[in-house]
């Protein structure tokens, strides 16, 4: 599921809008001591339970993470040939959702790279989310203007290297002219301070003026080299060309990624999170392309890291592709319960007022999100959500009952989810069920189901699948658990499906009829009428 979780709840929504409601504003005193109507004071007053609820939220990345050191130290063992100079291995990280992949994963790319800057070795490493960036076409796009912006920020920092070193030349001219009438006056010279950490060493600018020629330990032996290389890299910069998001020849935008990388030298890390997603939608191209640039680079060397929450995702790949990339595997297993609570532990310290949460509610936490196949982020959106019921119920601790409906909420989310994003065909399938069993029909057959899904696609204009698919379709309904269908046996005539909503009734009506193609059937009872007719 998505990382996003700032959509207001419907509660959240209406405390909105009630502070909206400035209309009778007018005649009341706002500089006076009654300015405001208490619509806040009750809310405020209450002990609040958060110290800080964004340590919570699935966007923060936690500077440690527990259990799993193994993992991150199995990833810097490979990665630090890049701190070398050398070309790491490709690493494919597996693991199911909320096991810390991508925390881990982040965590790992920014000590890389801040060592990387410690000791100026040349790394850079680029994070695409491949659930987000999902074609070939735009991972090689994003990633060829993330190059041509990082080439771009690299000249403009040389240039300006280059111009502290014109102005040293100048003033050292100056200086040894005024020498020779006035002698050894001037000490205290203002020329730049030049730094020396590229291929274009700079010269001692802040030191004696007379003793050292600035252009001494450097490639140029007069003002006028420098002035060409400072074009020729405005001419470089001025080359590059941005990839549009659409529009382009995917073999055009590869080879401006291409260049773009190879323009210096350097190790790129390449990290394709959610990898899986990208290959199930566009196929391996990008893989392909990817794992053999190394042979022809001149200049640097890339490495990628593959995170993927599907461990069969290899299968469709390329055996050559597959191995170039699982050059080194990492399995990140799920958590048990007790590596939940140590989780939840460290990260209610800095979220929580103390004595906010009383002491059953973590392991329960713990406990829910371990049968969720030991999800972390499971876990810290049952503490988050328990902490706001808790607010908003204006109790001062948070305890076991609030983390229940915690997790009937969370619950109720992932049905709206699910459903809200079904495919036209399923939701008109999933819409009949729903009208049977409002009509108090028990052991809904597909027969019926089918009639009146017929009925629904005469009314909107949707073509009409046979019986066979909409077998197909409840199935899939059945898989998400949005329904649930037993096969049942019928002696003599057979065997049927009985098929029975698992997902709260209304709230499902509401999500589907949201869905403008299905709100223009305004009056359904007569399909239903129908069925009963046949
Ligand atoms: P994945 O990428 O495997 O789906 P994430 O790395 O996004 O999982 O982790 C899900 C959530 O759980 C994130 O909020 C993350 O910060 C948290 N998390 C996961 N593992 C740990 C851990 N070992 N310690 C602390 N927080 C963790
Ligand atoms: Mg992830």
């Amino acid at each position: 599921m998505s990382d996003d979780d700032s959509e207001p709840t419907g509660s959240e929504q209406a405390d909105i809008d009630e502070t909206r409601g400035f209309s009778n504003l007018e005649g009341t005193d706002l500089g006076g001591e009654e300015s405001s109507q208490g619509l806040f004071d009750d809310l405020l007053s209450g002990e609040p339970i958060f110290e800080n609820k964004e340590v919570l939220r699935p966007s923060y990345t936690p500077h440690e993470l527990p259990h799993r050191s193994d993992q991150i130290n199995k990833m810097a063992t490979i990665l630090v040939a890049a701190l070398r100079g050398e070309t790491p291995s490709n690493i494919l990280i597996y693991g199911k959702t909320g096991t810390g992949k991508t925390a881990s994963a982040k965590f790992v790319s920014k000590e890389l790279e801040s060592t990387s800057q410690k000791y100026s070795v040349p790394c850079d490493v680029e994070y695409i989310n491949c659930e987000v960036t999902d074609t070939q076409y735009r991972v090689l796009a994003q990633l060829a203007n993330k190059f041509i912006e990082k080439n771009k920020a690299r000249i403009d920092d040389r240039i300006e290297e280059l111009e502290a070193l014109l102005d040293a030349v100048d003033e050292h001219g100056a200086a040894t002219s005024s020498d020779t009438t006035a002698g050894s006056t001037r000490n205290d010279t203002d020329a730049p301070s030049v730094s020396s950490t590229t291929d274009e060493p700079a010269a001692n600018a802040t030191g004696e003026p007379t003793s050292t020629h600035p252009l001494e330990s450097t490639p140029f032996t007069d003002r006028s080299e420098i002035d060409a290389r400072i074009e020729h890299l405005e001419e470089d910069k001025d080359s590059f060309e941005e990839v549009p998001m659409t529009g382009w020849p995917t073999d055009r935008v590869y080879s401006v990624f291409f260049d773009a990388v190879d323009y210096d030298e350097r190790v790129v890390v390449i990290m394709l999170d959610e990898i899986d997603k990208l290959v199930e939608k566009s196929g391996d191209d990008t893989l392909y392309n990817l794992s053999r640039m190394n042979s022809e680079l001149k200049n640097s060397r890339v490495s990628i890291i593959g995170i993927s929450n599907d461990l069969k995702f290899t299968d469709f790949l390329d055996p050559r592709v597959k191995s170039s990339l699982g050059e080194e595997e990492i399995v990140f297993p799920p958590y048990d319960a007790n590596q939940l609570r140590d989780i939840l532990e460290h990260r209610s310290e800095v979220a929580f007022k103390e004595s906010a949460l009383s002491d059953d509610v973590i392991p329960l936490c713990a406990a829910f999100a371990a049968q969720e196949h030991g999800d972390a982020r499971r876990a810290l959106d049952l503490l988050r959500t328990a902490g706001e019921l808790a607010e908003r119920s204006q109790t001062e601790t948070i305890v076991e009952e609030h983390v229940r409906q915690a997790q009937d909420k969370i619950e109720l989310d992932r049905v709206v989810e699910v459903v809200r994003t079904l495919p036209t065909q399923s939701k008109l399938v999933l819409f009949a069920i729903i009208l049977l069993e409002k009509n108090g029909v028990h052991s809904i057959n597909t027969g019926e189901v089918f009639n009146i899904y017929k009925r629904l696609c005469e009314e909107i204009d949707a073509d009409v699948l046979t019986q066979r698919r909409v077998t197909d379709l409840i199935s899939e309904l059945d898989m998400l658990g949005i329904v649930n269908a037993v096969v049942v046996s019928k002696g003599r005539y057979g065997r049927t499906k009985e098929i029975s909503l698992s997902v709260p009734l209304e709230e499902t009506e509401a999500v589907l009829l949201s869905d403008s193609r299905l709100s223009s059937i305004d009056d359904v009872q007569p399909f239903v009428q129908a069925r009963f007719e046949n």
